[in-house]
């Protein structure tokens, strides 16, 4: 049953459009049931009706004509209980209807199975037989994991669907949303650049070119290079290899040639479509020959084809790659975005971001959210490949998409883009003001830092200290560790720059999300894995030299503060500060003159929060990393976007552990800060005030907001905030209250700008 399941859903996967991928479901189901109907049937959102999609054995002519409400027929029932339905005789239940058009008169028994994607239901499946038999429990129990597996399939085909008509191009698209997760926020109107997992060939879109002998030159010099790295490959086995298997190379080179792939590829270059768009069809095809054939030799091929056309896909893409113009107004979409990405755009023309994986908490975000630019994440619904060179807005307020907007709704948009550099402009004016409440109470703002524009960034907007230095970024675009003189000099950098403000780094934090390519970890479970302090603590050698290139980074300038991150324990605390101190050591030895700098932990593992009085016993701060603590707490993976609306900080248990933390630092004596997002959430931060955080740490785009917020606020009124918020136990009714109560004071504008496009 698992190999039929499995065959149909790559099947169905595979399918070109949602009509072909509905016949595939019908044709399929039937013949693995040997029913004599199967049927899908769809609801249209738009006439809340079930609609006859697709169907093998009733009348095909009743397609897209027969339909039915949620509350007629057995399809109807289906839908509406989201249960499946098992009956021997049809025709003798009370909801049963009779479709003339449909001639379904001939089948006695019946078995629907509702299909949900996300809640939602989407559809019904029904088979149908002549017999009159019930249909037993392995029948049923296929036919309801078969709904549960395409479900998901359909969903996607659906949404692709509504892009239908695109050309080659992707002209002719009418206007479509997507639905995907705020990532960064604001609002971008432009033109989409996509930039494609290398050398994987089944997400290469077709793609019309008018230049056909750029391409066809593209394509030859493609060939030339996989020749070339061919032979070089042969000649540096050949003493390794014998006779027979060096042979395997003149197969792979004999398949470049002219007269096979090469010239089926320049065919189809010459009908107008671009190089790469060439290459998958035809390797495609062949891939798909090879692994039908019966002989284990011959589908073995299939591998061999699917390396060629990879390594010709990565010369294309390469090429491609070095010619690629970005517009001024460039919204860059990929599966999966990653720093470096972001840093190919040319400065200044980059407004906009869409990642179909991660999710408003992955470290691609809130680097977005550091350099402001509108994102939306997770936006698993948009056929990416197909969008390049279309006009797009990025919603990041909403987490939404649209494809080909109209006049009227980039006029809209593009309002509120005015309305923000207008705000923007407004809040410069704050820079040099204190963050002050209305009763006099001084609330510092730091910023979190990582990229050397950082800097700039965080002078321009008034920051008074820098509360999270990610040392991990140096780290993550280099192409091996930084040396500790490297280290050194990169963090002077920071140190001077913000002199005589103190500037917290934060030791190497890498695992989880956040790869470095020169030291894999491969782990199943990456997040509750080997992460931040616990790698460094097993490599007391990276350990060391990164805190010695801090120490004697901050000699003279004395501003230097280390935070040790994913603590969850006081052993961990222990066994670091040896370390640093025998860094400090190390370093004084050498003749610099430095004191032991000011050292805190992260508290962003619930147990952190329940020892977080006997760790401020041991440190000089404390500080709150709210992204990770949200994850913890909530179980909720903060890259995943099938649980992203549960990645919620301001869920009750969140708060109260926030509460906790600073009640306990303060007990102690030991001054808290956050320095997660929410601290750079305008509304989270009249909260944390009130909670009694003594410094707030965020990323600059946000810093201005937050001060301006703050500064019409009391001390008082926050206070009374987090009494009111803590009576409410829901996280989306403390979302409202606390939206609606800073409306109340007049104290919306910088909480959403784009709320008018919507309502
Ligand atoms: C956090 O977890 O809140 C934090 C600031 O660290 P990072 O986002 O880098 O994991
Ligand atoms: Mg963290």
């Amino acid at each position: 049953m698992l190999a039929v399941l499995r065959k149909i859903v790559q099947e169905v996967n595979a399918a070109k459009d949602l009509g072909s991928a509905l016949s595939i479901i019908v044709q399929r189901v039937r013949a693995a049931m040997q029913s004599q109907v199967c049927s899908v049937y769809l609801l249209d959102p738009d006439t809340n009706r079930f609609v006859l999609m697709a169907t093998e054995g009733l009348n095909k002519k009743s397609i897209g004509r027969v339909s039915m409400a949620p509350n007629e027929g057995l399809v109807g029932l289906v839908g509406t209980r989201e249960e499946p339905l098992n009956l021997e005789d049809a025709a003798s239940h009370p909801r049963f209807r009779y479709f003339a058009e449909t001639g379904e008169e001939r089948y006695a028994s019946f078995l629907g199975a509702p299909i949900i994607h996300h809640r939602r239901v989407m559809g019904v499946l029904v088979v149908q037989q002549k017999e009159r038999r019930q249909f037993d429990e392995g029948e049923e129990a296929f036919l309801v994991t078969m709904s549960a597996q395409l479900a998901g399939v359909i969903a996607h085909a659906e949404a692709t669907g509504t892009i239908r008509g695109l050309d080659r191009q992707g002209r002719g698209i009418q206007e479509a949303r997507f639905v995907g997760i705020p990532g960064s926020p604001g609002v971008g109107v432009g033109k989409a650049v996509v930039v494609l997992p290398p050398a994987d060939l089944e997400v290469v879109p077709d793609k019309t070119v008018t230049d056909i002998d750029a391409e066809l030159q593209l394509f030859r010099s493609a060939l030339e290079g996989v020749r070339a790295d061919m032979k070089a490959l042969s000649k540096r086995l050949s003493t390794q290899l014998r006779k027979e298997e060096q042979a395997l190379f003149d197969v792979y080179l004999m398949m470049l040639d002219d007269a096979a792939l090469g010239n089926e590829v320049t065919t189809i270059i010459k009908s107008g479509q671009w190089a790469q768009g060439a290459l998958r069809q035809v390797v495609m095809e062949h891939v798909q020959r090879f692994e039908l054939m019966d002989d284990a030799y011959l589908r073995e091929r299939a591998a061999d084809v699917r390396d060629l056309g990879r390594r010709l896909l990565a010369y294309l893409q390469q090429a491609h790659q070095a010619c690629l113009i970005y517009p001024e107004n460039t919204i860059l979409v990929s599966e999966e975005l990653s720093p470096a990405m972001l840093g190919e755009v040319p400065e200044g023309r980059l407004v906009g971001l869409i990642s179909v994986l991660g999710s408003g908490n992955s470290h691609v975000a809130i680097l977005a959210r550091a350099m402001g630019v509108p994102t939306v994440m997770g936006a698993v619904d948009l056929p990416y490949s197909k969008v390049d060179g279309i006009d797009l807005i990025v919603d990041g307020y909403h987490g939404e998409i649209f494809t080909n907007p109209s006049p009227t709704l980039i006029k809209q948009y593009g309002d509120v883009v005015e309305e923000e550099r207008q705000l923007t402009q407004g809040l410069d004016a704050l820079r040099s003001l204190p963050c002050e409440t209305l009763d006099g109470h001084r609330m510092p703002l730091w910023v979190n830092t990582g990229l050397m524009a950082d800097v700039a960034r965080a002078q321009q907007r008034g920051a008074e200290g820098v509360g999270l230095y990610r040392t991990e970024v140096p780290f993550m675009v280099n192409e091996r560790f930084p040396s500790e003189k490297e280290q050194l000099s990169i963090y002077r950098e920071q140190l001077a720059a913000f002199h005589p403000a103190p500037v917290t780094m934060r030791t190497l934090d890498v695992g989880g999300d956040k790869a470095l390519s020169y030291f894999p970890i491969k782990e199943d479970n990456p997040f509750l894995g080997w992460r931040g302090i616990r790698v460094t603590l097993d490599h007391p050698e990276i350990f060391l030299v990164q805190t010695r290139a801090m120490l004697k980074a901050s000699e003279g300038l004395n501003n230097l503060r280390i935070m040790l991150p994913m603590i969850s324990g006081v052993h961990e605390v222990e066994e670091s500060q040896h370390l640093l101190h025998r860094a400090w050591c190390e370093v004084r030895d050498e003749g610099v003159d430095i004191p032991m700098p000011p050292v805190g932990v992260m508290v962003e593992v619930p147990s952190a929060v329940y020892q977080a009085r006997d760790l401020a016993r041991q440190v000089d701060f404390i500080s709150v990393g709210s992204n990770d603590l949200t994850q913890y707490l909530l179980a909720v993976d903060r890259n995943n976007p099938r649980v992203a609306d549960l990645y919620d900080y301001f869920h009750p248990a969140v708060l109260q552990a926030l509460q906790q933390v600073v009640d306990g630092a303060h007990a102690e004596g030991v001054p808290v800060s956050i320095c997660g997002e929410m601290a750079g959430d305008p509304a989270a931060a009249v909260l944390l005030m009130g909670m009694g955080f003594d410094t707030l740490s965020m990323n600059a785009t946000n810093l201005p907001k937050v001060k301006w917020l703050l500064r019409q606020v009391t001390l008082e009124k926050a206070r009374e905030l987090v009494q009111q918020m803590r009576q409410i136990d829901n996280p989306q009714v403390i979302h409202s209250a606390l939206h609606l109560a800073l409306r109340n004071l007049g104290l919306g504008r910088v909480i959403n700008p784009a709320a008018s496009v919507q309502s």
